[in-house]
């Protein structure tokens, strides 16, 4: 039992809770991954627009540079060329250094800082430069003599001829560019990776190899700028999500014990039902076996009390035996309601034509509807409706609704019977102008021995729905005080 319970509780409350708990984080944990993704794109492409910000203002300046000394022709002397340099030097921050040699490598002019000069017409770029005429960009990182970590342009300056004559070349220091970074984005962790895979540059923490990261190549450099997106916390995404996930929890508990409730009712019920049901087949059967010997004396008395009400022609008496006989005839009809109770399903049942059974019930219906000064309407289909059933017993059903319509309307009304056939199925409809019945009272109607009336039985609904149960059909009573009351009996059409 405590096995099953807590089974339930698991499959309607904890697993569906868990579910939803996990496709929450789940898409939380994929929001926040996107949005990670995105902020990690807009900080790379950040420092890319700063990069190639950087590599052009370069390029321009050092353009600036080889036109002086172009048009210069001779005229612009070192110590001038000097001073410029210097000048340029102090103010743009990121160079390490700026130089004018000649094509050997000697240098001509240039700032303070020492430099290799006669192994610079050995670099790459620096040939590149030369061969392709245009200023070109170190694509790896150099020393300085002093340590200095440095990127290297080189632009050629060229006669009329379009010969190089000079080489101008600039160092870009990397400390600078990086502290330009760092202010830019202080928290981010950035790597510029060169083309040959070489670091460049790295911010704060090293990109760990397992990190999802961003990478944007530059525009002015075959460099990309690598961006490390920042590890989610599970922990954290339960944290910020926690009152969701409360409401899931309290959610699915709520729908448990409503579960659990309904489950309980509906046992009550079936426990009820079963119960009533006991009750009636007990007492039935016992009626069952024991109506025969009780109609027999039943019938002494009958005859008996008849004599003596011959005998006995004063009125207070006769008024008395009206009274015994009225009795004895009701003992009689609950006897044989108990007849019924007990065995309603061991009578044959054939196939029948139920047009045939309501059109010889018409007559009696008639005199007895005549007796409560009611009117009678008949609506018949003209139609063979075949159902399976037990006709006397069908016959019982008809009557005691008609019975109890007409008990309805003891001061006159309507009684309208209706036959038809609805959905592959049959309906016999009885309807009554009669008092109806309080809605509270509705629910007991087929509770054994229920009557309002001072001589009823509280049987004949009873009998009634056995029966009709017996024959698979349905049948359902609706009222409205004070107007009337509608009776339905659905039963299965056989064709
Ligand atoms: P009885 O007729 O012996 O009282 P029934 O089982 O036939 O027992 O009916 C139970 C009760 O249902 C009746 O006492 C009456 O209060 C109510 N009832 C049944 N049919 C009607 C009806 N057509 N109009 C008003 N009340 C009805
Ligand atoms: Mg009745």
């Amino acid at each position: 039992m405590i096995v099953k319970k807590l089974l339930i509780y698991i499959t309607v409350a904890i697993f569906p809770f868990l579910l939803a708990a996990g496709i929450l984080l789940f898409t939380k944990e994929k929001e926040e991954v996107a949005k990670h993704e995105r902020n990690a794109y807009r900080i790379a492409s950040v420092h890319q627009r700063q990069w190639d910000n950087f590599i052009n203002k370069t390029i321009n300046s050092l353009n600036t540079v080889s036109i002086m000394l172009e048009s210069s022709s001779g005229n612009w002397d070192k110590a001038k060329q000097n001073i410029f340099l210097k000048k340029l030097l102090l103010q743009e921050q990121m160079y390490g250094g700026i130089y004018i040699l000649d094509p050997a490598g000697n240098r001509i002019a240039g700032t303070d800082r020492k430099i290799e000069e006669m192994a610079i017409p050995q670099e790459d770029y620096v040939k590149e430069a030369i061969k392709a005429k245009i200023a070109t960009v170190s694509n790896k990182t150099d020393y300085l003599v002093d340590g200095q970590k440095v990127i290297g342009l080189a632009k050629p300056v060229l006669d009329d001829q379009q010969h190089v004559v000079n080489l101008i070349i600039a160092y870009l220091r990397v400390d600078y560019l990086s502290n330009v970074m760092e202010m830019l984005t202080p928290k981010s962790n950035i790597a510029v990776i060169s083309e040959e895979k070489e670091t460049i540059l790295s911010m704060n923490k090293p990109i760990s190899l397992s990190s999802s990261t961003i990478a944007l190549p530059m525009n002015s450099l075959p460099w990309k700028i690598i961006v490390e997106q920042k590890e989610i916390k599970t922990e954290k995404i339960i944290t910020k999500n926690w009152p969701l996930l409360l409401i899931f929890f309290i959610c699915f508990h709520l729908l448990y014990f409503v579960i659990i409730l309904y489950h309980h009712k509906k046992k009550a019920d079936q426990e009820n039902k079963e119960n009533e049901l006991h009750k009636l087949e007990l007492v039935g059967n016992m009626a069952a076996s024991s109506a025969h010997e009780i109609r027999n004396p039943l019938t002494g008395i009958k005859g008996l009390v008849q004599l003596l009400s011959e005998k006995h022609k004063d009125a207070e008496d006769q008024f008395y035996f009206s009274i015994i006989q009225k009795e004895i005839n009701r003992i009689n009809e609950i006897v044989s309601q108990f007849l019924i109770l007990g065995k309603p399903t061991e009578l044959k049942k054939q196939l029948l034509n139920i047009e045939n059974i309501v059109t010889e019930l018409k007559p009696l219906i008639l005199s007895e509807a005549n007796l409560y000064n009611v009117e009678c309407h008949f609506e018949i289909a003209k139609k063979k409706l075949f159902v399976y059933c037990n006709a006397d017993q069908m016959k019982q059903v008809i009557l005691n609704i008609t019975k109890n319509a007409l008990e309805a309307m003891e001061n006159g009304g309507t009684l309208t019977i209706k036959l038809k056939e609805l959905n592959n199925r049959v309906s016999i409809t009885v309807y009554d102008t009669g008092v109806g019945i309080p809605e509270t009272e509705l629910k007991k109607l087929f509770e054994p021995f229920y009557t309002s009336k001072s001589s009823g039985t509280g049987l004949g609904l009873v009998v009634c729905r056995r029966i009709i149960q017996s024959f698979n059909g349905e049948i359902y009573l609706s009222s409205v005080e004070n107007k009337g009351t509608k009776v339905d009996i659905i039963l299965p059409l056989n064709s």
